[in-house]
């Protein structure tokens, strides 16, 4: 997904800069208003759409995670946690209320710490 976006955006980056510069050899009188103008008009467009591309990856991935039923990462190194089913954690809520909750727990196979993912 990362290369995806490497790839796609660097094109997109490079359409904005060499549009500029071919707008600017075509107006070399433009005033720095002018420049300001056609410089935010493509920004503006390159803008839109990373908007677009990183709500839709946040999607997909929220997909990828509900359907696989696990998938939860390890915070620090990134590696696919080894589910331990169900463990029980104490949380002490506001006003020192502790609260006992089953929640999912976690391994991480390279660093060997334990998760609760959250969810
Ligand atoms: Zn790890």
């Amino acid at each position: 997904m990362r290369d995806d976006f490497d790839a796609k955006w660097h094109e997109l980056a490079e359409e904005v800069m060499s549009g500029i510069k071919e707008w600017r050899i075509k107006h070399p009188r433009a005033t720095l208003r002018e420049i300001e103008s056609a410089l935010d008009e493509r920004l503006g467009k390159m803008r839109a759409r990373m908007l677009a591309d990183t709500a839709l990856a946040s999607a997909a991935a929220e997909m990828t995670r509900s359907e696989g039923g696990e998938g939860w990462r390890c915070p620090s190194c990134g590696k696919e946690l080894e589910m331990r089913g169900r463990q029980e954690r104490l949380l002490t809520s506001q006003y020192n209320q502790t609260l006992r909750i089953k929640r999912r727990y976690g391994v991480c196979p390279q660093c060997e710490a334990g998760f609760f993912p959250s969810g």
